[in-house]
């Protein structure tokens, strides 16, 4: 029986691979731009790094993580996000020694146990940027700054920016009992898991998709009438320093997030384009994030954005399939030894070719160079062999040139530099 693959994993096939490859190069281009330095980290954890560093209340620990015992009974993850491990890399390096301030970004898969749809997978890949170490309104500011930034350099437009603040640990509790009193009210009308969440984390209930949930919460009172002086002074700075960046955004008191962890600061760019799954990015400020898993009082602030989301909004015209730029064409074996000869010399040279192996029909060398789209092909057959050159066609333009088999490599070297 032929073996596929897990539902909900997907394979990222070469025709697609060149969106992944412009993103993941414009990310890092941006991030660094930005003062960012990548950071790898493990994929499996401890489970007990997801379990408080998130918050065992959470759709993520209770019901989607991949976790196992493995061989010595140690009860490991797969990373369902990557904030709590980065901070865990954090303290584990003692990366604050250096500079109180760290500014991170890393790449990679995510795990997840959702159910699969469009635009939702078991495994889906996140960019992650975070800030470590600053307090200050201004750097909340400033990774909003650099994603929407990053947004725009990759080609996406008609996003929408949303934020909220949602408290401390200090004036939290606060909203979350007056939540559970409104809705407490209105339990007749909340699905099961929402029963449960009244109880154990109310304000994950806006997060529910149940019509009747969503009807119970419409009126519910609202996170930002509830937070106290400070975190109302932290939110109002950094908005200013949004409208001063010029960025315009929309307050959203209803995005609670998934995640235990925040505090203030919580945003979203969200896609109209993209039907239900609609978010692009999600991120937020967590100041007791390092105290959870075990560490010293540092505040950070970071986002994730989805990958898979992020490259089906890619502009439809851009060329993103990498082609080869020459495809030769040897006919019989002497020929094929001397092309065997240039494609490496090209190789070394970085230049993309292409050769037949096996040396068919000249038709069916050319119908392959076609498939391919080369921009050249370079045919050899025995008399241009004794003669010591070769046929170089522009599949463009047809034209066709005789050249020196010895200066060959320089020729094309020019070419490709004069296309770029
Ligand atoms: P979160 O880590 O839940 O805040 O999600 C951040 C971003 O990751 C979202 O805005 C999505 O773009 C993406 N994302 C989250 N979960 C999934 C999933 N199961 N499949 C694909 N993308 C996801």
């Amino acid at each position: 029986m032929e073996i596929k693959a897990v539902r909900g994993f997907n394979d990222l096939l070469p025709n697609e691979i060149g969106k992944w490859q412009f993103v993941e190069e414009t990310a890092r281009e941006v991030f660094e731009g930005f003062g960012f330095s990548e950071i790898r980290i493990p994929i499996l954890e401890r489970t007990e790094l997801f379990s408080r560093g998130i918050g065992e209340a959470t759709d993520i620990v209770e019901k989607e993580m991949y976790t196992f015992t493995d061989r010595s009974g140690n009860s490991l993850t797969l990373r369902p996000e990557a904030t709590a491990s980065m901070a865990r890399a954090y303290l584990e390096h003692q990366l604050y020694t250096f500079d109180p301030v760290a500014k991170l970004y890393c790449i990679g898969p995510m795990f997840r146990y959702e159910r699969p749809q469009k635009g939702r997978y078991r495994q889906f890949y996140q960019i992650d940027a975070e800030v470590f170490g600053v307090e200050n309104p201004m750097v909340d500011a400033e990774v909003i700054v650099m994603l929407i930034h990053f947004l725009k350099r990759v080609g996406l437009e008609k996003l929408e920016l949303q934020i909220n603040s949602l408290g401390c640990h200090a004036c939290r509790p606060r909203y979350r009992e007056e939540l559970k009193k409104f809705l407490t009210q209105k339990s007749f009308q909340l699905c099961e898991d929402c029963q449960r969440r009244l109880q154990t984390n109310p304000l994950r209930i806006f997060d529910c998709k149940v019509e009747t949930c969503q009807e119970a919460i419409a009126n519910a009172p609202k996170v930002t009438d509830f937070i106290c002086p400070e975190c109302q002074k932290h939110f109002d700075k950094v908005k200013e320093h949004l409208e001063t960046a010029g960025l315009t955004y929309i307050l959203n008191p209803r995005m609670v997030r998934g995640l235990d962890y925040y505090t203030r600061t919580a945003f979203e760019v969200v896609s109209y384009q993209l039907g239900s799954q609609n978010a692009v990015t999600g991120g937020g400020r967590y100041d007791n994030l390092f105290q959870e898993i075990g560490g010293l009082e540092i505040p950070g602030i970071g986002f994730a954005i989805g990958m898979e989301r992020l490259v089906s909004l890619l502009p439809k015209d851009k060329e993103f399939v990498q082609t080869p730029y020459l495809f030769i064409a040897a006919l019989g074996e002497g020929p094929l030894k001397e092309a065997y000869r240039i494609v490496n010399q090209l190789h070394l040279q970085g230049i993309r070719a292409e050769l037949d192996y096996e040396g068919k029909s000249l038709k069916s060398q050319m119908r392959r160079a076609d498939k391919f789209k080369a921009q050249y092909v370079l045919i050899l057959g025995d008399e241009e062999l004794k003669q010591g050159k070769a046929v170089l066609r522009n599949m463009e333009t047809k034209f066709q040139e005789e050249i020196p088999i010895p200066n060959l490599v320089n020729i094309l070297k020019e070419k490709v530099r004069r296309q770029e």
